[in-house]
């Protein structure tokens, strides 16, 4: 494939000053840019040809050797663009080997690949049976959608966005130093673009230009029968949506239980205190309870000590698994009485002297460790209810 003048790829004439090339330089990158030019497949040699040709005379000794020898003298430089690897091609300055890089997309710039959107948190607050029983919610999350109106492009209507002319569509503007170990190349990102690549000329006047908008979202959450304090829910790709046709990101739902009047979780139990008169406990009763689902009926034995606790089986919270349920742990308090009259004080004097010398109440009292409410407790009593 001969090779076409460098001069006429550019546009300019033999003796075009630096800036004139530059100038022209960048109106054909521009032009003939990939990303302008999807529909082309021939958009990308044509650049390459532009870059090329710039990359020679921009440079002062390779345009002198141009002039002289023609494509001839460029031989021997990696001007051979057939299995040339550009990205180590070595250039030390100017967008030459950036701009192949940022064609090629490689060198870790991500700038113009697809892109994963944001995760979303949202926390939730859930009244004690919900998490109990599992609920579903509708939420409203703000999220970033891309604008109908020019479809993300940020641009107006009718016209798109064009590349930076001041970074080429690199973002970043590279330039040498001269030190005394020679030459650093530094980049910085471009203020332009502010290291977009791309700017606006006509914003849509939709976002204003961010080629996205706000929106509040209702977003359906089906929270599981058996969540607790501290759950997090995953709904994969609700957070907030890719770029460049990346997917969406995950929406993250934090979970936090409202404490409840009578019960207490430990897991997938549930604990209450019931408390009874000394009465009570010395002869048995039957009362009600409270359970997750109403009132139940509870059996307290005769001779019941204050501190012991009964298990009402499947009485507790559900397992996340969906297979059975934690128990219901009531633990009795029995209740001295207080503010007696004279009358009962004498039955119960009475009472002492029947009984003087036999052991009533043996009662034990443990030691009381916070290690949680069932390694505190000595003995459970199962509690069968009908
Ligand atoms: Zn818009
Ligand atoms: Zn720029």
């Amino acid at each position: 494939m001969s090779k076409r003048d460098y001069y006429e790829v550019l546009g300019v004439s033999r003796d075009a000053s630096a800036e004139e090339i530059k100038k022209a330089y960048r109106a054909m990158a521009r032009k003939h840019h990939p990303d302008a030019n999807r529909e082309d497949p021939n958009a990308a040699d044509k650049f390459k040809e532009v870059a090329e040709a710039y990359a020679v005379l921009s440079d002062t000794n390779r345009r002198a050797q141009y002039d002289r020898f023609g494509h001839a003298g460029q031989n021997g430089q990696g001007f051979d663009f057939g299995d040339f690897d550009f990205r180590n091609a070595g250039f030390d300055v100017g967008g030459f080997g950036d701009l192949f890089e940022m064609f090629f997309g490689g060198g870790g710039r991500t700038r113009h690949s697809p892109e994963r959107g944001q995760d979303q948190r949202y926390n939730m607050e859930l009244e004690f049976n919900e998490a109990v029983f599992g609920v579903e919610k509708v939420i409203r999350i703000p999220r970033s959608e891309n604008c109908e109106e020019c479809n993300g492009s940020g641009a107006a209507p009718g016209t798109s966005p064009v590349t930076c002319p001041q970074c080429q569509g690199q973002g970043q503007i590279s330039y040498a130093q001269s030190t005394p170990f020679g030459r650093i190349v530094q980049t910085r990102t471009c203020d332009r673009c502010r290291g977009q690549g791309r700017i606006i000329e006509k914003p849509c006047p939709e976002c204003r230009g961010a080629g996205r908008v706000r929106r509040v979202r209702d977003v359906t959450v089906k929270v599981p029968a058996g969540v607790d304090n501290d759950f997090r829910l995953r709904l994969v790709g609700e957070g907030e949506p890719g770029t460049r046709g990346g997917p969406p990101g995950d929406l993250y739902v934090y979970i936090s239980v409202r404490a409840h009047d009578v019960f207490q979780r430990e897991g997938n139990n549930i604990i209450m205190d019931l408390p009874i008169t000394f009465v009570q406990a010395a002869l048995g009763d039957e009362v009600e309870v409270p359970t997750l689902e109403g009132k139940a009926s509870f059996k307290v034995p005769e001779g019941t000590q204050t501190d012991t606790v009964f298990r009402m089986r499947g009485r507790g919270v559900p397992y996340l698994n969906g297979r059975g349920r934690g128990d219901q742990m009531v633990r009795v308090n029995v209740v001295t009485p207080t503010k007696l009259n004279e009358q009962q004080k004498e039955l119960l004097r009475a009472f002492d002297q029947a009984t003087k010398g036999k052991k009533v109440a043996g009662i034990e009292r443990g030691k009381k460790e916070e290690k949680g409410f069932l390694g505190k407790v000595k003995k459970v009593k199962d509690q069968i209810i009908g």
